[in-house]
């Protein structure tokens, strides 16, 4: 696959799964060392920091191989050899959407239609649990915009950006967001400010013992933060947060907000972008729900007429 990924697809980065590579520690090591928590822990540690730079990763497995007299360890040796290709810090450039264990994403796949499909049935029997296996996410996706659209979480700060997030995504990438602002307000603090020619340059102090550097350019709403966490998941970081409160911003910079994120990309069926919190009274929310109901008929509809071009045009007329 590793010769054949860059002929094929030569746009796109081709990365170990750290899942796989992890689950073979305790094969490898073997014995005594194997059943070692201490050892275990303190490789997980290094290994799934999202926030190590490489410079510390290096630092930090190296001192543990020392430790654990695993220098000349073959099987480690050569996965230091390749950290480039399943190391988290060696990806913090490439935009990968929180797609970070896509082993979770198949495995769960994998499991949902092994638990619905008999393995020694016939093509028949397949087709027809195939099916419902696939009708059971079609309403469990249902159900997810019902809700999405139905219910507005609760905020935890009186920060207007909070009340921007919360009308902008999906419940559950909100609370993610929600979980980095109240970070930001309350475990991060800005140890540094400097003005720069063109940007203010924050250090922020997370906890005791992590710092991170923000650079803030007010003039075109950018906030660049040393963490990564925007280009590794498309949600701003706690950091970047701390500084948007600083300078008393409001809302989420646009060029911030990822369209496959927010409420837009999977509800079709809504109005207008209006989504305030629920409606006042009884009218007003019946409202809300037939037009909901409305617009998702209507998208069933040009589904049904969708490759079919006399029905297209027969549906507009
Ligand atoms: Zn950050």
């Amino acid at each position: 696959m590793k010769e054949a990924m860059p002929q094929v697809f030569p746009k796109t980065r081709h990365r170990f799964c750290m899942w796989h590579i992890m689950t073979k520690v305790g094969e490898k090591v073997g014995g005594k060392l194997a059943k070692d928590e201490k050892f275990r822990k303190e490789l997980n540690a290094i290994v799934w920091d999202k926030t190590l730079g490489r410079e510390e990763y290096e630092i930090q497995w190296n001192t543990l191989m020392t430790e654990y007299s695993l220098e000349e360890h073959k099987w480690f040796k050569q996965m230091y050899e390749i950290r480039s290709s399943w190391i988290e810090a060696y990806y913090n450039d490439v935009f990968m959407r929180g797609l970070m264990r896509t082993t979770s994403r198949s495995e769960s796949e994998n499991g949902l239609f092994g638990d619905c499909i008999n393995t020694h049935g016939t093509l028949l029997e397949f087709f027809t649990q195939f099916e419902s296996a696939i009708e059971m996410q079609r309403h469990n996706q249902a159900r997810l915009v019902a809700e999405c659209e139905t219910s507005y979480p609760p905020m935890k700060t009186p920060l207007q950006i909070e009340k921007h997030a919360s009308s902008l995504y999906t419940n559950t990438i909100f609370y993610d967001i929600q979980t980095e602002i109240l970070e930001g307000s309350f475990s991060c603090k800005i140890s540094r400010k400097e003005q720069a020619t063109d940007h203010v340059l924050y250090t922020i102090q997370e906890g005791k013992k992590k710092s991170f550097t923000v650079q803030y350019y007010k003039e075109n709403e950018t906030v660049r933060c040393s963490c990564g966490k925007f280009t590794r998941v498309g949600i701003l970081c706690r950091h970047a947060f701390a500084v948007l409160k600083d300078d008393d911003a409001e809302v989420i910079p646009a060029k911030y907000i990822i369209p496959r994120w927010t409420r837009n990309a999977c509800a079709h069926n809504r109005a207008n972008g209006d989504i305030q919190q629920g409606g006042s009274d009884n009218t007003e929310r019946e409202e809300k729900r037939l037009t909901a109901k409305l617009w998702s008929e209507f998208y069933s509809c040009i589904a049904l007429s969708q490759a079919n071009t006399s029905e297209m045009q027969e549906m507009l007329d």
